[in-house]
């Protein structure tokens, strides 16, 4: 029988070339790549095809919330699949009832629909707007510059960010975009075609920035005055990255009316199966039953094998704490990096973030990085990479962490090590 677990070859082969070779040939080119070939992880860890290691301290852009080849991830997609991969949603199943509950537990009464990844979880939240505006001819989505919501036509439309709609006029209608941060705007920004407002809790390809608490308040208080949906896209920031399940529950946790807060609908996806492909998104009541019978469907959507591993990770989530163990590593890390950037100002500019989401901000003009038309963020990365750490670049002059929530102390007091190691080589 084959090892479910892959161990590294006791041989490791130098298939860089070969492996770089087969996507040059026939992958088609639309992602900018690093020069690395990844071939087996372990927890926090990756590694390369040539045997080098590297703290994985981007996860996969906030996916393997439980680490690589997680033990526990892997006997549930073993167990699983001998019961059952895959039915229609024309039949019930047990494991996309049970994840839906345990998903409303953790946010309040209403109802789950589930899909596939992040765009098309918001493809559904853009539905469900679409039809509560229907009858009185509101159709219009406000979203705020410099978000991030996917790569379909109407994810690239909500996007507030130019640079991902260019070449593929034209964009889908309904779409409006509105400074992030800034109630006036939002009020000012209102049409009687206005159905709904979307924001990202936390911000996270532009450069880790969350909301404020009087912007969430502010806004709920708006959508209710106006009959707007309040969307909240958690596909990144969601899942106990902040230290909460949901980002505005840690964003408002410490203010007086912030336990009232509710979004009218939550899109989900990275962590929510640790690297399986799953999204989903979470309708409070009463627009639970919105969409009715034959409005939206997926046919892949809340497969018995992607519910299963779903609820094994929320389940290890909340037995190991893991919530808490993303505050105070998250909290280290911050401070580290906080440290860091008053020893070496001419290097780091800013440090950002909640929980295991931060960002460092570099400075435009890093005089290491002058001689080449690469941005800082991608320079700086590639420079981790040569040192033994992945991490994320976000915007121009952010580089991200987005590591596993079981990340160790000593793992996170060995990033810091790394990453000092490269602030101080370029300052
Ligand atoms: C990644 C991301 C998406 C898109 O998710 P996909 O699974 O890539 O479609 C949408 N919104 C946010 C905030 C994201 O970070």
């Amino acid at each position: 029988m084959k090892h479910i677990v892959p161990s590294p070859p006791a041989i490791v082969q130098n298939r860089f070339s070969a492996i770089q070779e087969m996507f040059h040939k026939h992958v088609i080119p639309s992602y900018g790549r690093f020069d690395l070939v990844l071939s087996h992880g372990l927890g926090s860890f990756v590694w390369d095809v040539n045997g080098k290691r590297y703290l994985d301290l981007g996860g996969g852009i906030a996916v393997c919330c439980l680490g690589h080849a997680n033990p526990e991830i892997t006997e549930t997609l073993i167990e699983q699949s001998r019961k059952l991969l895959h039915v229609s949603n024309l039949y019930y199943t047990e494991p996309q009832g049970r994840l839906a509950g345990e998903l409303v537990k953790l946010i309040a009464p209403g109802k789950c629909f589930f899909s596939n990844s992040g765009a098309e979880a918001n493809e559904g939240l853009f539905k469900l707007a679409r039809k509560f505006g229907n009858s009185d001819g509101r159709f219009e989505i406000l979203t705020a510059l410099n978000s991030f919501h996917g790569r379909t036509l109407a994810g690239l439309a909500a996007t507030g960010q130019e640079k991902f709609r260019k070449g593929f006029e034209p964009t889908t209608p309904g779409f409006r975009h509105i400074p992030f941060n800034d109630l006036g705007a939002a009020e000012k920004s209102l049409s009687p075609a206005t159905v709904a407002i979307l924001i990202e809790g936390v911000q996270g390809e532009s450069g880790i920035l969350p909301a404020t608490p009087e912007y969430l308040l502010g806004l709920r208080k708006l959508c209710d005055e106006k009959n707007l949906l309040l969307l909240m896209d958690g596909v990144q920031c969601g899942h106990f990255r902040t230290g909460r399940f949901q980002s505005f529950q840690r964003i408002l946790e410490n203010t007086a009316n912030g336990r009232a807060f509710l979004p009218d609908a939550i899109s989900m996806a990275k962590s929510l199966g640790g690297g399986f492909p799953i999204g989903a998104f979470w309708v409070r009541e009463p627009y639970a039953d919105v969409l009715g019978p034959g409005t939206h469907a997926s046919t892949f959507g809340g497969t018995p094998l992607g519910c299963a591993v779903a609820l094994k990770v929320l389940e290890v989530i909340q037995r190991d704490r893991l919530a808490e163990n993303v505050r105070t590593v998250g909290e280290f890390l911050k401070q580290e990096l906080l440290r860091m950037s008053r020893t070496y100002p001419g290097v780091i500019s800013s440090v950002r973030g909640l929980g295991l989401m931060i960002g460092f901000e570099l400075q435009p003009n890093i005089a290491s990085f002058k001689n080449s038309e690469k941005s800082p963020g991608l320079q700086f990365v590639n420079r981790l990479h040569e040192a033994g750490l992945l991490a994320i670049p976000a915007g121009t002059n952010v580089v991200r962490l987005l590591p596993p929530l079981n990340l160790q102390r000593s793992e996170a007091e060995e990033s810091i090590g790394v990453i000092k190691s490269v602030v101080s080589r370029i300052s």
